[in-house]
């Protein structure tokens, strides 16, 4: 690879598009791994980093979270990987010796650091990543489907599995089903749940049904609270999934959740929330951080995902140089799930 070059879309100036531009490929050093990136995909998050409202970025630099790709060039004391292995490649970069990563909670890491945010990521055509953090998957799955595994398809997984621990008796909702919803539906699915999505968007609610939600309803025409009381005759839900992040929608999820029940804070958009006291103490319901996912979880999608449990869902692909028409469409809304650069 020496001499050789590559595109790659770097992020120079916050508020900026993105510059396509051509950068040596990189040689990985001991226990790195060069990935030719044949899929990457876009996530809400990326129009934060270009908002610039993630403290931890430094510019210029190459954003991207969500990728698979071929290996291609074997550091030093990588023995694990082969040249041409298809593999995801994990967003957290971990210290292994903080009390969080020695217990199993490495998504907890005090020393994390990240691909695709404090160092380079996948929007280009060539990318570094510690062997420690790529994960094989087979060749039933497309990469285009496999990128969006470390993001979309494992956060939810965690916040399904782990974090409000769903069961096959369990109601759950899903406040505001997109990109992440969709790969949520079919995760708690498989984990038996009766499954409501909200969405102010019909096209979103038919993609959610389609891939397994009982309930749908549009909370611009219907009332959410009395949809729920009516089909659970009063009991509501057992957890709910927030994947909205403003202000209020947290007491929307607490408002349609049983006396004990859960909310699962998935999204963000706004920095505070608020809720009512009362209501929540004296009712024990519970408002559940979750942040990213843990190898394990990663190890179990990519199965799930291989056995055609979870068919991730891209609603659009993209070629690298058109990166900033796809940002756009994203802020715009026209993106009804997830999109993803293919290479
Ligand atoms: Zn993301
Ligand atoms: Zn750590």
């Amino acid at each position: 690879m020496k001499n050789k070059t590559m595109k790659a879309a770097v992020l120079e100036q916050f508020k900026k598009d993105l510059v396509i531009k051509e950068l040596p490929i990189p040689t990985p050093k001991r226990g790195e791994v060069l990935i030719k990136v044949r899929a990457s995909g876009l996530c809400g998050t990326d129009l934060h980093i270009q908002d610039g409202r993630l403290p931890t970025i430094k510019l210029p630099y190459v954003p991207g979270h969500e990728t698979a790709g071929e290996v291609c060039a074997l550091g030093e004391d990588v023995n694990c990987f082969e040249i041409g292995d298809r593999v995801i490649v994990a967003i957290d970069i971990l210290c292994n010796t903080c009390r969080f990563c020695t217990t199993g909670r490495g998504n907890l890491c005090v020393n994390l650091t990240r691909l695709g945010f404090e160092r380079d990521g996948g929007h280009q055509e060539y990318m570094i990543a510690p062997a420690t953090n790529l994960l094989k998957f087979n060749d039933n799955v497309p990469f285009e489907k496999a990128a969006i595994i470390p993001d979309a398809v494992a956060c939810m997984y965690h916040a399904i599995k782990n974090q409000a621990q769903v069961r096959a008796t369990d109601r759950i909702c899903i406040l505001g089903v997109g990109g992440l919803g969709f790969q949520g539906i079919q995760i708690a699915k498989h984990f038996g749940a009766e499954i409501f999505c909200t969405s102010r968007n019909d096209e979103k609610l038919e993609i959610a049904k389609k891939y397994g939600a009982d309930h749908i309803i549009n909370t611009s025409k219907q009332n959410l609270y009395e949809v729920i009381k009516d089909i659970t005759s009063g009991e509501m839900c057992d957890a709910v999934f927030d994947n909205i992040g403003i202000n209020s929608s947290i007491q929307t999820g607490l408002d349609i959740c049983r006396p004990g029940g859960k909310v699962i804070m998935v999204g963000y958009s706004e920095d505070t929330f608020q809720a009512e006291f009362q209501g929540t103490a004296m009712k024990e319901k519970e408002i559940i951080g979750i942040r990213g996912s843990n190898r394990r979880d990663l190890v179990e999608t990519i199965r799930l995902v291989e056995k055609g449990i979870i068919d991730p869902y891209i609603y659009k692909t993209y070629a690298l140089d058109d990166i900033n028409l796809a940002l756009e469409d994203l802020k715009n809304g026209k993106s009804l799930g997830r999109t993803v650069l293919k290479m």
